[in-house]
C-alpha cells in the first residue's frame, strides 16, 4: 500500500466524517450518529423547515454556537494529509466535512473541495452574500436569536449544503475532474453512501486509478476497491502516508 502511494503521481483523497471523529466531532450518520439516535435533530438540517420555521432557525443557531468544531484540533489523520501535500503528489482533497479542519491542519485551500460546504461561513438565502460565521455567532451571543442578513434582511444560514439543497455544480465538477485525472484514489472515513460523492471512487476506478478504502467500518465500495484498510483512520494514514 505504501508502495502504491510512493509510485502514484497524482493522488485524490476523499474524506468523510470518520476522519474528524478523532477530533471530537460526531459523525451525524454513523451507527452512533446524532441523527441516528435522534431523527428529529435532522430537521434543523432540512432547508424547507429552516426557511419556514423561525423556531427551527433559533434552534439551529444554538446548535451552531455549541458545535464542537470551534474548539476541535486537527488530528494525526489530518496531519498525514498535509504531509502528502508537502510531498507534492496530492492532486485534490475532496471532503464531505464542513468543519474546515483540513485547512486548519495546513492543507492549502486551493487543494480542498468542500462538497458539502463550510460551517465557517454564513450565506444569505436571499442575496447570496457570504460572511464569516464568527461574526454571526457574536450577534447570537449578544442576544439576536435569528440574526438576519446585514445587507438585505434575508435569512442567514451556515454555508453548508442542507438536505433539500443541491451541491455546488462547480465543486462537483472539480471533484469529478480530479477523480478522472488521478492514478490513486483514497476514500477515507466515508461510508460512501451519500450521492453524488459516493460515485467518485467508481469514476476514478473506471478511469484506471487504483482505489483504496480506509475506514473504521465496512463501506459501500469495499467489494470493488483494490484494497480495504480497516481500523483506526489516523493510525492507518500515518502509517501509509508519512
Ligand atoms: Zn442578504
Amino acid at each position: 500500500m505504501r508502495a502504491w502511494v510512493d509510485q502514484a503521481r497524482s493522488i485524490v483523497v476523499l474524506t468523510g466524517a470518520g476522519i474528524s471523529t478523532g477530533s471530537g466531532i460526531p459523525d451525524f450518520r454513523g451507527p452512533n450518529g446524532v441523527w441516528t439516535r435522534d431523527p428529529k435533530a435532522e430537521r434543523t438540517s432540512q432547508i424547507g423547515y429552516y426557511v419556514a420555521d423561525p423556531e427551527v432557525r433559533r434552534r439551529s443557531w444554538q446548535q451552531r454556537l455549541a458545535h464542537p468544531a470551534w474548539t476541535a484540533e486537527a488530528n494525526a489523520g489530518h496531519l498525514a494529509l498535509v504531509a502528502l501535500e508537502e510531498r507534492g503528489t496530492l492532486h485534490t482533497l475532496v471532503t464531505q466535512n464542513i468543519d474546515g479542519l483540513h485547512q486548519r491542519a495546513g492543507n492549502s485551500s486551493e487543494r480542498v473541495v468542500e462538497v458539502h460546504g463550510t460551517m465557517r461561513e454564513v450565506v444569505c438565502l436571499d442575496c447570496d452574500e457570504r460572511a464569516p460565521m464568527e461574526r454571526a455567532l457574536e450577534r447570537v451571543r449578544a442576544g439576536e436569536e435569528d440574526p438576519p442578513c446585514r445587507s438585505c434582511g434575508g435569512i442567514l444560514k451556515s454555508a453548508t449544503v442542507s438536505f433539500g439543497q443541491s451541491l455546488d455544480p462547480h465543486d462537483l465538477r472539480r471533484a469529478e475532474r480530479a477523480a478522472l485525472a488521478c492514478d490513486l484514489f483514497l476514500a477515507v472515513g466515508s461510508t460512501l453512501t451519500v450521492y453524488p460523492v459516493a460515485e467518485l471512487p467508481r469514476v476514478a476506478a473506471a478511469a484506471g486509478a487504483r482505489v483504496v478504502v480506509i475506514n473504521g467500518e465496512p463501506t459501500a465500495f469495499d467489494a470493488e476497491a483494490d484494497a480495504v484498510l480497516r481500523g483506526d483512520i489516523s493510525e492507518i494514514l500515518q502509517a501509509v502516508l508519512v
